[in-house]
């Protein structure tokens, strides 16, 4: 399988402004940010994407949602948006899952 973008900021290959991390995620600022604080959220078991989930991976983006909900909570960010772009045509470049965290307030 290629290694995407994502697969080499996770290890450490490509730099990334990492802003979270634990066992299960990483969060780091995309490096084009469309609002003050425009974060990506990727779990540290692959899925290429929403589209490509299978019974063992179905559970991640929901773990994500719940992370996402938890920082926003721990820096005090009480509105943001939440997003899944879902295959090329939906506005997917990277083909490694990734929720996209957007807020006004800057962190
Ligand atoms: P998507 O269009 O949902 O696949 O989003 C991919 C996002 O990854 C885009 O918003 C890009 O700006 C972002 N991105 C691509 N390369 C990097 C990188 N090296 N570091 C941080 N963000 C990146």
């Amino acid at each position: 399988m290629e290694q995407t973008i994502f697969h080499k900021i996770l290890s450490r290959e490509v730099p990334a402004a990492v802003m979270y991390e634990d066992d299960e995620v990483l969060a780091f600022k995309d490096i084009h940010p469309k609002a003050p604080t425009h974060l990506l959220f990727i779990p540290k078991r692959f899925a290429a994407s929403i589209a490509e989930l299978t019974p063992d991976t179905e559970d991640l983006p929901g773990m994500l949602i719940l992370k996402a909900k938890a920082f926003a909570a721990s820096k005090g960010i009480i509105g943001y948006k939440l997003t899944f772009h879902v295959g090329k045509e939906g506005g997917q470049e990277v083909p490694y899952l990734h929720l996209h965290f957007l807020a006004q307030k800057e962190i």
